[in-house]
């Protein structure tokens, strides 16, 4: 997808600092973390947000949430517990139309969230 940042990380056409990568699925670190541990885990498929998630992608999904949950477990976010969070829409401080799940990690978290 032009234009579209995420889709220029996964290419590598801008740098990032990532964790974890297969076929499908990339996580690298948040540019601007708003925790000790901040993540961004996208599939590699462009899908704008939650609600473009089509049929065919539920094996991608499937693979994005399992290297979440080992990500978390291979950094320890067990221990204290983490969050994994979607931001869907402007109004709800989506900026970056290529879906994504942050994981934060290694602080304390407020429910409910701000
Ligand atoms: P959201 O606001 O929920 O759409 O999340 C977008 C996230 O992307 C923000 O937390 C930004 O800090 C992060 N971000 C923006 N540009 C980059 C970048 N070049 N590398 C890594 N993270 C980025
Ligand atoms: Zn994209």
């Amino acid at each position: 997808m032009e234009d579209c940042l995420f889709c220029k990380i996964i290419h590598k056409e801008i740098n990032s600092n990532i964790v974890f990568e297969n076929d499908n699925v990339l996580i690298f670190k948040d540019i601007s973390p708003q925790a000790p541990v901040h993540l961004l885990a996208v599939p590699k498929k462009h899908i704008s947000s939650i609600l473009e998630i089509e049929k065919l992608d539920s094996d991608i999904i499937k693979e994005l949430m399992e290297a979440i949950a080992r990500v978390a477990l291979e950094m320890g976010l067990d221990k204290e517990g983490f969050r994994v969070v979607t931001n869907t829409g402007r109004g709800a401080g989506q900026s970056v139309d290529h879906l994504h799940f942050h994981i934060m990690g290694k602080r304390k978290f407020n429910w409910p969230p701000g």
